[in-house]
C-alpha cells in the first residue's frame, strides 16, 4: 500500500496523535502503544481445482496485549496490505479497551479476492493459512474471527485445523463460528445490532426522531444488511444501500428484509426491482439524515466530505472516514459515531462467544443482546461524556477513553525485565 494520505496505518497513527495530545503520558510508553508487537507475513501455496499451485500471501499482527489476548478478524481481500492489517489491529486494540472487554488488538488478512475461487480453493486457502499463522494463535494467545470476504465456514474450518493439529477440539480459538459447533447465538447480526444501538442513542442525544430519519448504507454485507434491517426497524426509512456492483435508491424507502432474501439469492442488490440504480461515490452524497459506511476504508475524504448531506455518520466499516474528512465533517457539525464504538457489537458478542466456549455453558440469544445493548449503551455514554468534557469530536473521546485503559494497564503490569 502506497504511502499517503489515505494510508490506513498512518491514519490510524494520526487518530492515536490526536488522542495523546489529551494525555499526560511518558513518551516511551506512547511509542509502546503506538507500535504492533508482533507480525507475521507467511507465503504458502493453495490447491487450485485445475491440479495447479497458487501462492498466497497472508498477514496475523497482534498490536498490543496489555488487557489480554489478542482478538481481530480475519479478512480476505485482493487489496489486503501489511499497512491495512496494522491499522485494523490498532483499532482493535482501542475497540476491546472502549467497550472494557479483557482482550488486546489483532488482525489478519490473506491478499485474495474470493470471489474469484470455488467452495474447495477457498477451504484449501483457510486451513493452510490457519497452519501456518498457528504458531502465534491460541484460545488464550490470539483468537480470530471472520471480518470483509469470510464467514462463519471459514471460521468453521480454522477451528477445525488448529483442532486437527492440537488433537483435540478447541472451539475458544475461534469466534464466529457456526452455531453447531460452539458458535453464540446472536453473532452473525451482532455488529449490525451494535450499530443500530449507538446509533439509536446518538439520535437520542441529537434529538433526532427515528421516523423523520432517512438512511443510506454503503456496503450491504454483514454489517450493512444487518445494520440496514434495524434502522428499518427502529422506524427509519432506508432510502439506498450498495454493494460492490452497484447501489440501489428509493426515496420512499426500500423493503430491506426483501432486500436481504434478493442478496442471498442472486448475490447483488443492484437488480433488485424495488429501486433505480445509483453508483458508490453518488449513495455517499445523497440527501439523507444518517449515513452508515459498511464497507471498507477511505470512502468519506476530503474529496467528497464537503458534499455529504447526513447530519449523522455511523461507521459500521473500519476506517471509512480519513482524518481529513474528520476535521471537514466536525466543522460542518456533522456527528461521526466512530467505528471503534459503532461497530463494537461484533467483537463484544465475540467475547460472549468465547467466554461461553471456555465455560461450556451456552446462554439464550435475549441474554446475548441485553448484555450487548448494556455495553454499547454504556460505552457510547462514556465517549459522549468525554466529548462534552474535552470539547472533541467522538473519534478523539472515544480514543482517548481506549488509550488511557490501555496504559493504565500497562503501567500496572509494567516494563519486563
Ligand atoms: P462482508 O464481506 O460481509 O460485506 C462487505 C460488503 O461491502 C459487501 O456487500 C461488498 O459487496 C461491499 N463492498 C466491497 N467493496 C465495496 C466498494 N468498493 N463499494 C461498495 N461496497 C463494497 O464484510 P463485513 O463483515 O460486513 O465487513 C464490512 C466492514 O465492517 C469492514 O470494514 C469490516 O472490517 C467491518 N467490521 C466487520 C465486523 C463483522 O463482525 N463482520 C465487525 C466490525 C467491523
Amino acid at each position: 500500500m502506497a504511502k499517503g494520505p489515505n494510508n490506513p496505518w498512518e491514519i490510524a497513527q494520526e487518530q492515536f496523535n490526536n488522542a495523546v495530545a489529551y494525555l499526560d503520558l511518558d513518551p516511551g510508553l506512547i511509542e509502546f502503544m503506538r507500535l504492533p508487537q508482533r507480525e507475521l507475513s507467511v507465503n504458502f501455496p493453495v490447491r487450485m481445482d485445475d491440479g495447479s499451485l497458487k501462492m498466497v500471501s497472508g498477514y496475523r499482527v497482534q498490536h498490543n496485549t496489555v488487557r489480554g489476548p489478542a482478538k481481530g478478524g480475519i479478512r480476505y481481500h485482493q487489496d489486503v496490505s501489511i499497512d491495512e492489517v496494522r491499522a485494523l489491529a490498532m483499532w482493535m486494540t482501542w475497540k476491546c479497551a472502549l467497550v472494557n472487554i479483557p482482550y488486546g488488538g489483532a488482525k489478519g488478512g490473506v491478499i485474495i479476492d474470493p470471489r474469484t475461487l470455488s467452495q474447495d480453493e477457498i477451504e484449501n486457502l483457510t486451513r493452510r493459512f490457519t497452519s501456518e499463522i498457528a504458531i502465534i494463535i491460541g484460545p488464550d494467545s490470539d483468537i480470530p474471527a471472520p471480518d470483509m470476504g469470510t464467514n462463519p465456514q471459514v471460521m468453521a474450518w480454522l477451528m477445525d485445523t488448529y483442532s486437527m493439529h492440537a488433537g483435540y477440539t478447541v472451539n475458544a480459538v475461534v469466534t464466529g463460528k457456526p452455531v453447531e459447533i460452539g458458535g453464540s447465538l446472536g453473532r452473525n447480526d451482532a455488529t449490525g445490532v451494535g450499530v443500530m444501538f449507538s446509533a439509536r442513542q446518538a439520535m437520542q442525544k441529537l434529538g433526532m426522531d427515528a421516523e423523520s430519519c432517512r438512511v443510506v448504507v454503503q456496503g450491504f454485507g454483514n454489517v450493512g444488511s444487518v445494520s440496514a434491517r434495524e434502522m428499518a426497524a427502529l422506524g427509519c426509512k432506508v432510502i439506498a444501500v450498495s454493494d460492490v456492483y452497484g447501489g440501489l435508491y428509493n426515496a420512499n424507502g426500500l423493503d430491506v428484509r426483501d432486500l436481504i432474501r434478493h442478496v442471498r439469492e442472486t448475490g447483488k442488490v443492484i437488480d433488485y426491482p424495488g429501486g433505480e440504480e445509483i453508483s458508490n461515490d453518488d449513495l455517499l452524497t445523497l440527501d439523507c439524515e444518517i449515513l452508515i459506511p459498511a464497507a471498507l476504508e477511505n470512502q468519506i475524504t476530503d474529496k467528497n466530505a464537503d458534499e455529504v448531506k447526513a447530519t449523522l455518520i455511523v461507521e459500521g466499516a473500519n476506517g471509512p472516514t480519513t482524518p481529513a474528512a474528520d476535521r471537514i465533517l466536525q466543522e460542518k457539525g456533522v456527528t461521526v459515531v466512530p467505528d471503534i464504538l459503532a461497530n463494537a457489537g461484533g467483537v463484544t458478542v465475540s467475547y460472549f462467544e468465547w467466554v461461553q466456549g471456555l465455560q461450556s455453558f451456552f446462554w439464550s440469544e435475549a441474554e446475548i443482546f441485553e448484555r450487548l445493548e448494556r455495553i454499547m449503551t454504556n460505552a457510547f455514554n462514556d465517549c459522549w461524556a468525554m466529548k462534552e468534557k474535552k470539547g472533541v469530536d467522538m473519534r478523539t473521546a472515544a480514543s482517548i477513553l481506549a488509550v488511557q485503559r490501555v496504559a493504565e494497564a500497562a503501567n500496572l503490569r509494567g516494563f519486563y525485565p
